[in-house]
C-alpha cells in the first residue's frame, strides 16, 4: 500500500475555503475507490503559504508519493514548495499534474524537480503510476504519464480521456473538516466536465476539451445522497458549463421540483442560453426548483469585442439574461474581463456603460471584475501575442522558467500596463484598473470582518467617493491623486533603495 499525498498551492492570495480544488477531489476519490492506497489532500487554498509549508512538509514526511496539480500562476508557489522539500532533506516521488502539465508536459517533465508528469484526465494514469511504484513495476509505459526518459515517444500519442462513468460519486470524506464546514453553507457539486464552446482565452479551449455529463438520474441520486448527508443549505453546480444539455437539465430540474428539497441551488450560465434553450419549461422549472442565481461570463459591453473573444453572445443576449433574471426573481452574477488584444478605451467604457445598466435593471445583480486578462498559455488569444513578432512577448521554456515569470501574476498588467504592448493606451488602462480597484473595495471588500472594513472604507472615503462620481460620468482620465500617489511611491522606492545599500556598506 502506497501514502500518496495530493496538493495544490493557494490559487488565490489570502485564504478562501470558498474554492476547494475540485480536481484534488475527483484524483483522491478514485484512487480510494479502486484502490487499497492510502490518499490524504491537502489543499493550499484554505491556508497562508507559510502555514501551508509547514503542513506539506509534515505530511511529505510519512508520504511515498507528493502529487501537485497546478495551474499556471500556481507554478512558482508550486515550485517553492518542492525546493523547500528537498532543502529537508525529503525525496517522495514527486507527480505533477493539471492545466499547465496538460498545456506543457514535455517541458515540466524536464525539471529534475519532477519524476513524473500526468497530462490530461489524471485519475486512471495516476491510480497506475501508484500501482507501479508501490509494486516497483515499469513506469514507462503508462497512458498519460510521462518521465524525462519517455518524453519523446509520449508526446505522439494523443492523451486518453474517461469515460465520465468512471468519475461518478466523488468521496467528500477526503475533504479538510474546515472546508466541509463551509460546504454547509454551499455546498459544491459537479454534474460536468468541460465545454463545448471556444472562447479563445478560455482553457477549455486551449486544449480542446469536449463537454461530458452524467444523465440526470446519477445527478439526482448523488444530490439525494449528499443531502441526506450534508444538509446543506445551498447546492452548487460548479460545472463549466451546466445548460450544456437543455433536456438533461429539464430532468434534472423536475428531478429536484418534485423532490422539494429546502436548499436553494446556483449555477453557471451562458447569456445566449436565453435566446431559446432557456425557455418557458426551463425557466418555470428554475423557479419551481428554487434556483437562486445564475453566473454569467459577460465578459464585455462591445460587440466587437465578444466576437474577438468568439463568446458566442451578444451584449443584447446579456441585457436579456439580466432582464429575464430579474422577472422571475433570480439573482444574476456577471463577470468581466478587460486588458486582452485589440481592446480599445472605447470598448472599454463601452463595458462600464453594461455594467450601469445592468444594474439599473435590478439592483442584486452582482457584478464581478471587469477582471485583467492575464497571458494564460494555450488558445488563440495566447498564440495571437506569442505570434506577434512586434509585441516582442518571450515566454518561459521551462517549468523554472514559468516559475520565475511574472506571467501568471495577475495584478502585473494593472501596475505596469506599459510592458503589455497590444495595451492601446497605458495611461487609461492604469487609471481605469485604479478605478475598479477603489470600485471593488466599495461593492465588495469585507476582508477583514464588518467592524475593520467599515473603518477602511470611512478612510478611504474620498477615494471611494471620487471613484463613484468618475465611474458614473465615464471618466477615466487625468487622475491627479493617482498620479500623485505614482509619486509618492516613486520617493518611497528610491528612498528604501537608499537605505538598503547604507545599511549594506556599514555591515
Ligand atoms: S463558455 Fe465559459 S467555459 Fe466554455 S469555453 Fe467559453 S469561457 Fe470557457
Amino acid at each position: 500500500m502506497a501514502r500518496i499525498l495530493l496538493t495544490a498551492t493557494r490559487s488565490f492570495y489570502r485564504p478562501t475555503n470558498a474554492n476547494f480544488h475540485y480536481g484534488l477531489l475527483a484524483l483522491a476519490s478514485y484512487i480510494k475507490k479502486n484502490s487499497g492506497h492510502h490518499v490524504e489532500i491537502l489543499d493550499g487554498s484554505i491556508h497562508t503559504y507559510g502555514e501551508y509549508l509547514g503542513l506539506l512538509e509534515q505530511k511529505a514526511r510519512s508520504s511515498d508519493i507528493v502529487g501537485f496539480s497546478m495551474m499556471t500562476p500556481q507554478v512558482g508557489d508550486t515550485c517553492r514548495s518542492m525546493l523547500h522539500l528537498r532543502d529537508k532533506g525529503l525525496r517522495p516521488f514527486i507527480v505533477v499534474g493539471g492545466h499547465h502539465v496538460t498545456l506543457y508536459p514535455g517541458q515540466t517533465v524536464q525539471s529534475d524537480l519532477i519524476d513524473f508528469a500526468v497530462a490530461g484526465d489524471g485519475e486512471k494514469s495516476l491510480l497506475a503510476l501508484c500501482n507501479a511504484l508501490d509494486s516497483g513495476g515499469s513506469t514507462d509505459n503508462i497512458a498519460n504519464v510521462l518521465t524525462r526518459s519517455n518524453a519523446t515517444e509520449m508526446l505522439k500519442k494523443p492523451f486518453e480521456t474517461l469515460p465520465y462513468e468512471e468519475l461518478y460519486d466523488a468521496d467528500y470524506g477526503v475533504i479538510d473538516p474546515g472546508i466541509m464546514k463551509a460546504m454547509k453553507k454551499q455546498f459544491c457539486y459537479l454534474t460536468g466536465r468541460g465545454c463545448m464552446f471556444k472562447c479563445t482565452f478560455c482553457y477549455n479551449s486551449a486544449i480542446g476539451n469536449r463537454w461530458r455529463g452524467k444523465t440526470a438520474d446519477v445527478v439526482l441520486d448523488e444530490v439525494g445522497r449528499l443531502y441526506e448527508k450534508y444538509r446543506f443549505e445551498k447546492l452548487y453546480f460548479r460545472d463549466e458549463y451546466f445548460f450544456a444539455d437543455r433536456d438533461r437539465v429539464a430532468r434534472i430540474l423536475s428531478g429536484l421540483a418534485v423532490k422539494n428539497y429546502p436548499f436553494t441551488w446556483i449555477t453557471t450560465c451562458r447569456a445566449s442560453d436565453f435566446r431559446s434553450k432557456i425557455d418557458r419549461e426551463i425557466i418555470d422549472l428554475l423557479i419551481a426548483s428554487k434556483c437562486e442565481e445564475l453566473r454569467f461570463g459577460a465578459e464585455s459591453g462591445s460587440d466587437r469585442c465578444l466576437k474577438f473573444l468568439k463568446k458566442g453572445i451578444t451584449v443584447e443576449d446579456t441585457l436579456r439574461a439580466a432582464r429575464v433574471c430579474a422577472e422571475i426573481g433570480i439573482r444574476g452574477s456577471f463577470s468581466f474581463l478587460s486588458g486582452y488584444p485589440t481592446e480599445t478605451s472605447e470598448d472599454r467604457i463601452q463595458t462600464v456603460r453594461l455594467i450601469g445598466k445592468i444594474k439599473k435593471i435590478d439592483k442584486r445583480h452582482i457584478i464581478l471584475g471587469p477582471f485583467a486578462y492575464y497571458i494564460y498559455p494555450g488558445g488563440k488569444l495566447y498564440e495571437m501575442i506569442a505570434g506577434n513578432s512586434e509585441w516582442s512577448m518571450k515566454f518561459p521554456e521551462s517549468f523554472e522558467g514559468w516559475a520565475r515569470s511574472k506571467y501568471g501574476n495577475m495584478f502585473e498588467q494593472q501596475s505596469e500596463p506599459e510592458k503589455f504592448a497590444w495595451l492601446d493606451e497605458p495611461d487609461f488602462v492604469k487609471y481605469f484598473w485604479y478605478i475598479i480597484f477603489f470600485r471593488y473595495i466599495d461593492d465588495h471588500f469585507r476582508g477583514f470582518g464588518c467592524v475593520k472594513s467599515a473603518l477602511l472604507k470611512l478612510a478611504l472615503s474620498p477615494w471611494l467617493i471620487s471613484t463613484r462620481i468618475r465611474w458614473r460620468l465615464l471618466r477615466f482620465g487625468k487622475l491627479y491623486d493617482y498620479r500623485l500617489y505614482e509619486w509618492l511611491d516613486m520617493r518611497r522606492r528610491s528612498v528604501k533603495k537608499h537605505l538598503q545599500s547604507l545599511l549594506k556598506t556599514f555591515k
